[in-house]
């Protein structure tokens, strides 16, 4: 046990973090890492809830001249991949989980049931939360936001390749500046690379805070669960 400052966490993990430095495929080595972190929050008492990304494998058109809903039917399946993958290594480290996904495959996994849901984690299981929101032309950053909304999470720590919002891009701007909180508003309006605009927007309705971190280390899903001093913190204001 320990007073973390969150008692319900939903964390975004891309599809890029599961592939580690390669950007494509799964990691094997760093999914343990982020599992073992996934494992310390339970740990703590904290209830998690996960929301997985397929950019790894799939994402959009993938540069193909096909049709858009198709296409993301396929991410939406890609995600289902990158979510056993973790199930699998948060089971190996005894963490006891469920997937639910947003597409019914029951051979798989469980459907998305809202109060089943809630009782897993009331349990302590890590819920997996697959497919997205099953829907085309959404993201699964507003698959993370809807399903935080739904399982009353306190905040979605939202792991990115950087350490936070810049007002530019700081892999190619040397003077770009971090910030330390904003407001949902101030995302909109700046068109800052947080989550998609939906995603954003949903949150800001829902007054769910996020909180952008960096997954280079993959101990800040820890430090960010508790409420340590990192990253960028979008809230009311
Ligand atoms: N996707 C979708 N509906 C959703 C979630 C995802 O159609 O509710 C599709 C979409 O094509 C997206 C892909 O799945 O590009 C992979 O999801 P995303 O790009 O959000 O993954 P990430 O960037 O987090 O790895």
């Amino acid at each position: 046990m320990c007073n973390s400052k969150y008692k319900r966490v939903m964390l975004k993990l891309s599809g890029e973090a599961l592939s580690g430095e390669n950007g494509y495929g799964i990691d094997f080595d760093f999914t343990k890492k982020i599992a073992q972190q996934i494992k310390k929050l339970v740990d703590m008492d904290i209830r998690v809830g996960a929301v997985v990304g397929g950019g790894n494998i799939w994402r959009g058109r993938n540069g193909e001249d096909m049709d858009r809903t198709t296409a993301d039917y396929m991410g939406m399946l890609a995600t289902c991949i990158n979510a056993l993958a973790l199930q699998d290594s948060l089971e190996n480290l005894g963490v006891n989980t469920r997937v639910q996904t947003a597409i019914e495959m029951r051979e798989v996994a469980e459907p998305f049931i809202r109060r089943r849901a809630m009782r897993h984690l009331e349990k302590g299981r890590v819920v997996i939360f697959a497919a997205g929101t099953g829907n085309p032309y959404f993201s699964t950053d507003t698959a993370a936001s809807l399903r935080a909304a739904e399982i009353e999470a306190d905040v979605i720590l939202l792991a990115k390749k950087v350490d936070g919002v810049y007002d530019k891009d700081p892999h190619k701007c040397t003077d770009a500046k971090k910030f330390k909180k904003l407001s949902y508003i101030e995302v909109l309006e700046k068109g800052l690379q947080v989550m998609d605009s939906t995603a954003t927007s949903l949150c800001m309705d829902n007054n769910i805070p996020i909180l952008v971190f960096g997954l280079d280390d993959p101990e800040n899903i820890t430090r960010a669960a508790i409420g340590e001093d990192i990253g960028t913190l979008v809230c009311k204001e």
